[in-house]
């Protein structure tokens, strides 16, 4: 006997959600000393393993991004689907990722920034965290200046450091990024060889059924600081690189700042000039057969609030 419920669903399939896209970052054990707003960009591999146990024995099953194109694009019957996304193009997602999602036979994807496995990337939200915790006071360019002795206060400075390195032009950014720190030196190639997947590993990820490599831009650019030009020539940039050193044809995007305060509706007509098969935002929300493929929600997974957010998934039918 089926309840009131489940035949309005019947009946009206649009109105009631699936499935949701999960955004994950980095699979990686956290370190408490060091600072809230990148560690939750990690999910520790153990709790990830916990993760995808208990969201399979919640009855969720999980796709990847094809099959959920296939889902939306012929109104499949679909209920508790859920589809992995880690975003930027971590070497964990490799190292400590990979065997979970294995061991599970999960698909997931990685949205790679090119930049990462081309070993040029800046990793200011990780350079500005060591400055706050090498120091007690900083003092920027623009002559403002914050006490960070306490984790609190160390917390709250990379926030309004954050803030403001968010509206630093992406022409020059090093230099700018640099110049805003007049009494550090800064070592803008730190990370370079510990935190990005090797060419090599995405070469590896291609011959894995389970994993897509999808597009990030190739410089993790935010729209919003970019003319369309900019913004052309990165995305084109990172899609040319993949497809020479790893042999990949990047069919999915995902914006970095992908939330309504970054992009526009002018920077969603930008990148649809690729003709991805899915865009993905970093907009809180879940799928219905009326989500839009070029303009998908995605859910933030961290540590915190990963079982709370199976737990609010129940709904979907
Ligand atoms: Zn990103």
């Amino acid at each position: 006997m089926r309840t009131r419920r489940e035949i309005r669903r019947l009946l009206h399939p649009s109105l009631y959600p699936w499935g949701a896209i999960l955004m994950l970052h980095r699979v990686d054990t956290i370190t408490p000393y060091r600072l809230w707003y990148n560690e939750h960009l990690k999910i520790p591999p153990n709790y990830l393993d916990g993760f995808l146990t208990y969201a399979k024995r919640k009855g969720f099953s999980f796709v990847s991004l094809d099959e959920l194109v296939d889902i939306l694009s012929k109104k499949k019957h679909a209920r508790r689907i859920l589809s992995i996304t880690l975003d930027d193009g971590y070497k964990d997602n490799y190292t400590n990722g990979l065997p979970v999602f294995k061991a599970h036979n999960t698909p997931f994807c990685i949205f790679v920034a090119t930049k990462f496995p081309e070993r040029n990337m800046t990793y200011w939200w990780y350079l500005l965290e060591d400055i706050i915790l090498q120091n007690e006071s900083i003092t920027l360019s623009d002559r403002s200046s914050f006490v960070c002795q306490s984790k609190q206060e160390k917390e709250q400075t990379f926030l309004d450091i954050r803030e403001k390195i968010l509206t630093i032009s992406q022409d020059n950014f090093n230099r700018h990024f640099s110049d805003l720190f007049p009494n550090i030196d800064i070592d803008l190639n730190k990370y370079n060889d510990t935190l990005p997947l090797t060419w090599e590993m995405i070469r590896q990820l291609k011959d894995e059924p389970l994993a897509t490599i999808g597009c990030h831009t190739h410089s993790h650019i935010s729209m919003s600081g970019c003319s369309r030009q900019m913004i052309l020539d990165d995305i084109q940039l990172s899609l040319n690189l993949m497809k020479e050193k790893a042999g990949i044809q990047m069919g999915h995007f995902a914006y970095p700042f992908g939330d309504e305060v970054a992009v526009k509706d002018y920077h969603r007509g930008i990148v649809q000039e690729f003709d991805f098969k899915t865009i993905a935002t970093t907009n809180d929300g879940l799928l219905y057969y009326t989500t839009d493929v070029h303009h998908l929600p995605r859910i933030f997974v961290t540590e915190r609030n990963a079982s709370d957010i199976l737990d609010s998934l129940k709904c979907l039918c």
